[in-house]
């Protein structure tokens, strides 16, 4: 065990073996090396007080889609020669215990913009460095280094999306294959620990399994993400035309983009090799549609709000966060609990939330239309609420994503325009008049003909006894009134927004500029 040239590679995100610049370099001249996964008991373990099965920080699908991947990390180790350990407890503590006792000299792990990482990985690489260790953490989550573009753009973070794409250019490593195989790895060393287990189960963390239906149908891994791509790439002339705002929300049976983000947020598919496949394809077809609306442009979507959220202090709240609107947003727990639960009486709404809740994925849109819901389009509830339901339920919950777009979505920063509300009525069934997305996620409404679906209040009592759901009894009548809420949201926006004005220095002429 003594030997001086012992790595340690520490799994976090970046769940995989393609592209993954810390493992092959841990892996160089290593005569041992321990991949490691800990699990932090906070993330993981049943949190009995909490409104959803999980644990106090993540809802029970997304534990179970990283258990998931786990298991096909160890798998693809194995096929390497090496193989995962899986060790409990606080991860720095944990870490900080192996360094020593395996004589590590090279600790690897992918650099990591979250707060909690940059808090975490301060201490471990401190206390590593002091300990004559070297440490290696490379930017392989995101195609850019959201430090470069800060430094770029004079030490703040670019604010508009268009300003993003001028600073930030083409991705250095663009037109260099990346490393896609890896044949062989170093074994893994004794470990001398007793303490060391195979990737837990669910029921091994102390969960209830749960029925099959309320699964998410997504599997985790890379092997999985790999697939998926593949099936994605295979359509080049879909890739090619891939147009954002048009897509389908309501489509669930074959959802009309990728579904990929569960697997970017850990990493089981790298974002660069995801990038270089969009750009061989975009190489060999007649023309191609250009961010922001193309695929290539919802990658760079994700790199702007890592940016932005990295270089914003207090980037997820809305208090001492100088690019968020101050909204006198209200406290309502009862109109947030109506949302989260899927009872706030407009289908469209409570489908898309049943979808969140079972799935942990929805479309693009259709996140548009509940976020805008809860805020500034009808309930007026404050946007962290709405972010921490998804924060908790999203299996591909991301905290520069799910911020960035809450904020966007509350016209609190990056949008305005907070008189363009999306109809919990009238949206949805612009693209399913029959409503069979609310039929496949509100079974209660399967009946409901389809001209009373979207509002199933205005249906007659006996159309309702007819379809076996009564209004107010089996399913609830509207929380509010649309037409009503409208009116009041539009009304507080425009006064916050003349009170913003006035309220001089919170942001500064340059960043107001970004803003346009
Ligand atoms: P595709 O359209 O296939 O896009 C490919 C990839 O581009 C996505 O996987 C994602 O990584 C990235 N991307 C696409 N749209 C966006 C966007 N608007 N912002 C940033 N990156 C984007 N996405 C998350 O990954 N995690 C979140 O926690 C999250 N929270 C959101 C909260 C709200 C209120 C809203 C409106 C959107 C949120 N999104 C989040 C962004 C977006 O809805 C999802 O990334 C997208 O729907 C994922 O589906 P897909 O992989 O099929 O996307």
């Amino acid at each position: 065990m003594a030997s001086s040239s012992n790595s340690l590679m520490w799994f976090r995100k970046g769940i995989r073996i393609h592209d993954n610049p810390a493992l092959e370099y841990a892996a160089k001249g290593a005569n041992f090396l321990y991949p490691v996964f800990v699990i932090d008991p906070h993330y993981m373990e049943p949190d009995p007080s909490a409104f959803s099965p999980g644990s106090s920080r993540a809802g029970l699908n997304r534990i179970r889609f990283l258990l998931e991947s786990l298991v096909d990390l160890d798998l693809n180790l194995k096929k390497l020669g090496s193989r995962l350990l899986v060790l409990h407890g606080e991860p720095g503590e944990v870490l900080i215990r192996c360094l020593e006792e395996w004589n590590v000299k090279k600790l690897c792990f992918e650099y990591d913009t979250d707060p909690y990482y940059q808090a975490l990985d301060a201490r471990v690489q401190n206390l590593a460095s002091a300990a004559g260790i070297e440490v290696f953490s490379p930017v392989s989550h995101t195609l850019f280094n959201p430090a470069d573009i800060i430094q770029k753009n004079g030490g703040s973070p670019p604010l508009s999306y268009q300003s993003f794409l001028k600073l930030a250019g083409e991705p250095s490593w663009a037109c260099a294959p990346l490393s896609t195989t890896v044949s062989s790895l170093p074994p893994v060393g004794d470990t001398g620990r007793s303490d060391i287990s195979d990737v837990p189960t669910i029921k091994d963390l102390g969960y209830e399994d749960m029925a099959k239906d309320d699964w998410t149908p997504f599997r985790g891994g890379e092997t999985e993400a790999l697939k998926r791509l593949e099936e994605s790439m295979s359509n080049k002339d879909w890739v090619a035309k891939f147009e954002k705002p048009k897509g389908d929300p309501s489509a669930f049976l074959k959802p009309a983009t990728t579904v990929l983000s569960p697997y970017l947020k850990f990493g089981c598919l790298s974002s660069r090799y995801f990038y270089q496949r969009i750009q061989e394809i975009y190489n060999n077809v007649e023309g191609h549609t250009s961010p922001p609306v193309s695929l290539v442009g919802q990658l760079l979507w994700r790199e702007f709000f890592y940016t932005a959220a990295f270089g914003t202090p207090n980037f997820d709240r809305m208090k001492d966060n100088k690019i968020c609107k101050q909204i006198p947003w209200n406290d309502d727990n009862e109109l947030l609990a109506a949302w989260r639960d899927a009872r706030t009486g407009f289908p469209w709404i409570d489908a898309i939330m049943v979808q969140l809740r079972k799935w942990g994925w929805m479309h693009h849109l259709a996140r548009h239309c509940v976020a805008c819901f809860l805020t500034r389009g009808d309930l007026f509830v404050h946007w962290e609420k709405g972010r921490d339901v998804f924060e908790r339920l999203l299996i591909d919950s991301d905290w520069a994503i799910n911020n960035a777009n809450w904020l966007w979505l509350s016209c609190s920063s990056f949008f305005y325009q907070y008189n363009r509300v999306y109809s919990p009525i009238t949206f949805g069934k612009k693209y399913d008049p029959n409503g069979d997305f609310i039929r496949h996620f509100l079974p209660v409404l399967k009946d409901m003909p389809k001209q009373y679906i979207y509002e199933p209040w205005t249906a007659p009592l006996s159309i309702q006894k007819k379809a076996k759901c009564i209004i107010g009894e089996d399913y609830p009548k509207p929380v509010v009134s649309h037409d009503i809420a409208i009116k009041e949201c539009r009304k507080k926006m425009g006064e916050a927004y003349e009170l913003n004005k006035r309220l001089k220095g919170l942001i500064s002429e340059e960043d107001l500029e970004n803003l346009k």
